[in-house]
């Protein structure tokens, strides 16, 4: 053990960097008291929820009366003052419940950008799920939504909405609010049972499980009403399960009605600076700039159109900089995988970003809508761009073609709900979908990430050829006939889908390679993914990647590969110099070419990859023509 004064004095400088208020900081007492020790009430429960694969409800308690009603926050000023105060207290807060009446309405409302939650706010909250079932309706029915909006919210026309209460919420005024809170009995000081839940019928283990969310330190006065953190994810690589920053996550704090919405840094922190008195929610929200990460949830549609939520628990006490982890997920296709898919993928839109502009090529466009499914498995990918489209006039007409030709890969209920489904995709389909169930050992991060890059640059080459180019890929790679993730060679759909997926794999793999390097892991390619057989294992070798092997050593000539017709090892061979491994049997004479031309070539809007091999010769002013064309040829084009 430490000498104590050593940790005080370390917590009470953290408190004084994380919580940005020095003004509201108290010494901290001399002793450790039990008081101080951080309590998460719902944190086990949490854990056992999310290790499922179905969601679980929000628990509720009584119903509450809100203490930042105006004439009860007077009372708690006259309470403190002796007397009112002089000028009467405006409403900055209103509690508002929304009543979207179809999808289109329902998009609009979340791109307002609230939060928005599906529960009333007005009932004591035991722990926040998944989705919460309210009276009078069907689990497939729209929702009420409630939100606390800033007084001078500008409502979205057409939206039903009614504003319940008119509030005044203090960022900083610790007397009065406690005051408010005590008047209307919501200090709620008292201790209670960790919340559980017998409807969870999970084997509960003995073992000390006090530690499991990370929680060790004592909390000071400051951190403990000003919330602040770390969210962080595990890695899942060759010998690395340490845990990196969550970057840009939305974090959003509430207590009653007082709800802080933070956005994390770079290396995952975030820190309140308005005051919450005790037991807070913290939650994360996948959504940012680049893109909202949702869940597919065919049998509620609605809930597709709200980024992935991970509550991380109702705290007291809560201790300066808490570590929030996101574990690398036990198995495949649970809540919680689903949680660690979408923070890699949080992170691995913002390198993919940042990895993209160093090369000098273009970006995906912002905005994407992104979704996770369980159905498919944890190496499936799809870019579909359906959601860009779908709100482009100019494409409207061939996307909903796209989209009908699609609907049933991506809802699988017939009948009725079929028709709901159809109707709620028109407003928010996917423009890229990523699996998390299936096969646990595509879950590495490098792999994860190799998925995620390679979607990303498909969106990339939409962005540089446009919606006519993307709707006429998207029907060749469901109309392609044959076995094979891409159906067989030598229809007229091949030769686009080849461009695409051959751009696609090799900057998954590229990206990957800078990423990642020699902590990747490694993994089977170059057979019959539907049967495993024929796989090839791709491993780091003295200086080179997994991923920068498999591109190196792509053989286009096995085939016992159903899949060896997409160049996966071209556009690393147009760039690459030195020898060429024998194991490829290629002979690639090219080098030279940067990244930078096979983009420009490709932005030219080539329709397929013989196309693009005029582009490339064209643009670059036939720069080693002969051997260009060899080494297409030997890929089959
Ligand atoms: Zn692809």
């Amino acid at each position: 053990m430490r000498p104590r004064f050593f940790i005080l004095a370390l917590a009470f400088s953290a408190g004084l960097l994380a919580c940005r208020k020095t003004e509201t900081i108290q010494s901290p007492s001399s002793e450790t008291s039990p008081e101080q020790t951080p309590v998460c009430y719902d944190c086990e429960y949490l854990r056992q929820a999310y290790a499922d694969v179905e969601d679980h409800a929000t628990q509720l308690g009584g119903h509450i009366n809100n203490p930042y009603l105006i004439e009860n926050m007077m009372q708690a000023y006259k309470n403190l003052k002796g007397q009112y105060p002089a000028q009467r207290f405006s409403s900055n807060y209103l509690y508002i419940e929304f009543r979207p009446a179809d999808f289109q309405q329902l998009d609009q409302l979340e791109e307002k950008d609230v939060d928005l939650f599906d529960y009333p706010l007005d009932q004591k909250l035991l722990t926040e799920g998944d989705y919460f079932l309210q009276p009078g309706k069907s689990i497939e029915d729209i929702p009420s939504y409630y939100a606390v909006v800033p007084a001078n919210f500008s409502f979205p026309a057409g939206i039903p909405y009614r504003v319940i209460d008119e509030m005044f919420i203090p960022g900083n005024d610790p007397e009065l609010e406690i005051e408010a809170l005590r008047i209307t009995n919501n200090l709620d000081e008292d201790d209670e049972p960790a919340f559980s839940n017998n409807q969870l019928n999970k084997k509960r283990h003995d073992e000390d499980i006090a530690d499991s969310y990370g929680h060790s330190s004592s909390a000071t006065p400051s951190c403990r009403n000003f919330p602040s953190g770390q969210i962080l994810v595990q890695n899942a690589l060759l010998v690395d399960n340490n845990y990196r920053g969550v970057r840009e996550v939305r974090v959003v704090v509430r207590r009653l009605f007082k709800v802080e919405r933070l956005v994390t840094d770079a290396h995952g922190n975030f820190a309140c600076n308005k005051y919450f008195h005790n037991k807070f929610t913290v939650l994360a929200k996948f959504k940012d700039k680049y893109a909202r990460i949702s869940r597919m949830r065919p049998w509620a549609i609605h809930e597709q159109f709200f980024p992935i939520k991970i509550n991380f628990g109702r705290w007291k006490n809560l201790d300066c900089g808490h570590e929030f982890r996101i574990e690398h997920p036990a198995a495949a296709g649970t809540i919680a995988t689903s949680h660690w898919c979408a923070a890699i993928t949080q992170n691995g839109l913002i390198e993919h970003h940042e990895m993209c502009n160093e090369l000098n090529i273009g970006t995906p466009p912002m905005g994407l809508t992104i979704m996770l499914s369980s159905e498919k498995g944890s190496g499936h990918g799809n870019t579909y761009m359906l959601n860009k489209m779908l709100h482009n006039n100019a494409a409207v007409n061939g996307a909903e073609v796209l989209l009908a030709s699609v609907i049933t890969i991506l809802n699988p209920f017939a009948g009725a709900a079929a028709a709901v489904a159809a109707e709620a995709y028109k407003y928010r389909a996917p423009d890229i979908k990523y699996g998390y169930g299936d096969d646990l050992s595509y879950l590495t991060t490098d792999r994860y990430c190799e998925l995620v890059y390679h979607e990303l640059s498909h969106a990339l080459h939409y962005n540089a050829v446009g919606n006519d180019w993307w709707i006429k890929l998207g029907m060749a790679e469901n109309k392609n006939p044959g076995v094979g993730t891409y159906g067989e060679c030598c229809t007229d759909k091949a030769p686009r889908i080849a461009l695409a997926e051959g751009w696609a794999y090799y900057m998954g793999h590229l990206l990957a390679d800078k990423k990642w390097g020699m902590s990747s892991t490694s993994f089977p390619e170059q057979g019959d993914f539907d049967t495993n057989r024929f796989m090839l294992e791709f491993s780091n070798t003295t200086g080179n990647s997994s991923h920068q092997n498999f591109l190196e050593t792509y053989d286009p000539f096995k085939i016992d590969d159903p899949n060896h017709w997409i160049p996966k090892g071209l556009f690393y061979d147009l760039t690459d110099s030195g020898t060429e491994p024998l194991q490829s049997r290629v002979v690639d004479e090219v080098s030279g070419f940067q990244c930078k031309h096979l983009f420009t070539a490709l932005h030219s809007g080539a329709a397929d990859i013989n196309e693009y091999k005029l582009a490339l010769l064209r643009e670059n002013h036939n720069y080693m023509r002969d051997q260009v064309i060899n080494l297409f040829h030997q890929y089959g084009y």
